[in-house]
């Protein structure tokens, strides 16, 4: 018997798929007598590649079974190969699983005829059960639990599958030699130190998948830390929630890391709340030049309708931490959150550019399947798209025209602040107390219409347009004394 396990990657994404690792390494430490390590295959597609390509490659594998790993940003892709694999070869049995499928399994099997079996939460245990039964001949679906298939017409849900008590029962894809550290094309290498997430923010579904959270052993952690950066890979993207949210573990990791690093680059997500001077240190030695932080809002009422906690002083302090030891870091905001108008994203944006943040970006608020927000989109008044990646549309507090307004914002953060250029005039306009970096952002984006020009120079042509930007601003605010102070600093970097 052969198994295929695949999912779509996105062009941007990380290099090595975990999950289907863990699918592996797990199935082959229960099965070893059943099932050869070439009897289960890993193939990953990106994004860009056509789904008869797809398909045919997966053909020319000859799987009876392809397990695909699913999430928002992939599921309509795995969706309709599927339907054409199953046209193509009836025989071969398609199951799901991830978060995007997780709450969705009736939906998907009634719906989706080329569905065959959907695995429902933590998926190693449950999947490893799920071969067994096709590696014996005569599966019986009954007897997995964890899953959801169709019999007949009937959709048959069996019971959910607890979790895993102790994560190094599963081994690890790298220490067991599954993945290949010496390929070329990795980049950049994911690794799991935990499983779930102490928040419980209403948005998101990653606490549903895992509703407690667990630790892999420090033990553990410390040779994959070893062997992974012994192969000097540009980058280790440490994939906990929020890796910070125990600090005394998240020192002890960086510790190790900071021992066994030969040059890598270290990807986190951190609470700025929780930050302290000894880890801001800690991850500047560990060369942690790409740090994410959620901080979704700044509006009160919108952080206690998604269930979020945030501390004024001890977030800017924090950033200010960040800043001292000059590391890399981006603040995400969301958009259509619950109370959230266009004019709480603009206190947001003039708050946070206040702490000289590395870089703010704004994400679009997609209403997940299984959420506590999708629950109450209705009574909230948020409207969403009916399919993945279900972008809110609009809300009682924001129109669409305000999300497209957000949209052009976008950009003009990014020409305004990220790309370096203008950030020092920026900071000289905004200290004279007359204008708002929101305001600079929104002359940005009525400047820029004017332009019709897009394309690969765009970029650059805009750059040298930038003294006439600062004009176009002053002017509109009668700043014309500033703009004479700050002009020669500007062409100078635009030169
Ligand atoms: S958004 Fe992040 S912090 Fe909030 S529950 Fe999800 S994983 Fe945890």
């Amino acid at each position: 018997m052969r198994i295929l396990l695949s999912s779509i990657c996105l062009e941007t994404g990380t290099d090595i798929q975990l999950a289907l690792y863990y699918l592996k390494a797990y199935l082959l430490r229960k099965e070893k007598r059943s099932i050869a390590s070439s009897g289960v295959r890993i193939q990953v597609f990106n994004e860009n590649r056509n789904d008869s390509d797809i398909v045919a490659r997966i053909e020319r594998l000859s799987p009876d079974l392809v397990a695909f790993s699913c999430y928002v940003w992939n599921i309509s892709t795995i969706l309709r190969i599927c339907s054409l694999l199953k046209k193509l070869n009836p025989r071969i049995t398609t199951v799901l699983g991830g978060p995007e499928v997780s709450s969705r399994a009736k939906e998907l099997l009634a719906g989706q005829k080329a569905i065959d079996i959907i695995v429902r939460g933590e998926g190693e245990v449950t999947f490893a059960s799920l071969a067994h039964e096709f590696l014996s001949g005569t599966p019986d679906l009954f007897s997995v639990a964890g899953i959801s298939f169709r019999q007949g017409v009937d959709i048959i849900h069996n019971p959910d599958r607890p979790h895993l008590h102790c994560l190094d029962v599963i081994p690890s894809p790298y220490l067991s030699g599954l993945v290949d550290l010496k390929d070329k094309e990795i980049v950049d290498v994911p690794l799991e130190t935990t499983r779930g997430c102490v928040f419980r923010c209403h948005y998101c579904y990653y606490h549903k998948n895992f509703p407690d959270v667990r630790y892999f052993s420090l033990t553990r952690v410390e040779k994959e830390l070893k062997l992974i950066l012994a192969a000097k890979p540009h980058e280790l993207y440490l994939m906990d929630a929020t890796f910070n949210a125990n600090p005394a573990r998240a020192k002890k990791i960086l510790r190790m890391f900071i021992k066994y690093n030969r040059g890598a680059n270290l990807h986190v997500e951190l609470k700025a709340e929780l930050l302290d001077e000894e880890m801001a240190r800690l991850l500047f030695r560990a060369r942690a030049y790409n740090i994410e932080i959620g901080i979704q809002s700044t509006n009160q009422k919108t952080l206690r309708a998604i269930n979020r906690s945030f501390n004024k002083e001890q977030f800017a302090r924090g950033i200010g931490l960040l800043n001292t030891y000059k590391l890399y870091y981006e603040i995400q905001l969301i958009d259509a959150l619950p109370y959230q108008s266009y004019k709480n994203i603009l206190d947001s944006l003039n708050w946070l550019y206040s702490l000289r943040p590395a870089k703010v970006i704004i994400f679009h608020l997609s209403v997940l399947p299984g959420t506590v927000l999708r629950e109450r989109a209705a009574y909230l008044g948020i409207h969403y798209e009916g399919h993945a990646p279900y972008y809110a549309q609009r809300s009682e507090m924001i129109t669409s025209g305000d999300l497209v307004k957000i949209e052009r914002l976008r950009f003009a953060m990014d020409r305004v602040y990220d790309s370096a250029v203008f950030q020092k005039t920026l900071y000289g306009l905004v200290s004279s107390g007359e204008v708002r970096v929101s305001e600079v952002l929104e002359d940005w984006v009525r400047w820029e219409a004017s332009f019709k020009r897009h394309g690969v120079a765009y970029v650059e042509f805009l750059n040298k347009k930038l003294p006439d930007f600062l004009h176009y601003v002053c002017r509109r605010h009668g700043l014309m004394r500033l703009y004479k102070s700050l002009l020669p600093d500007l062409q100078k970097i635009v030169a």
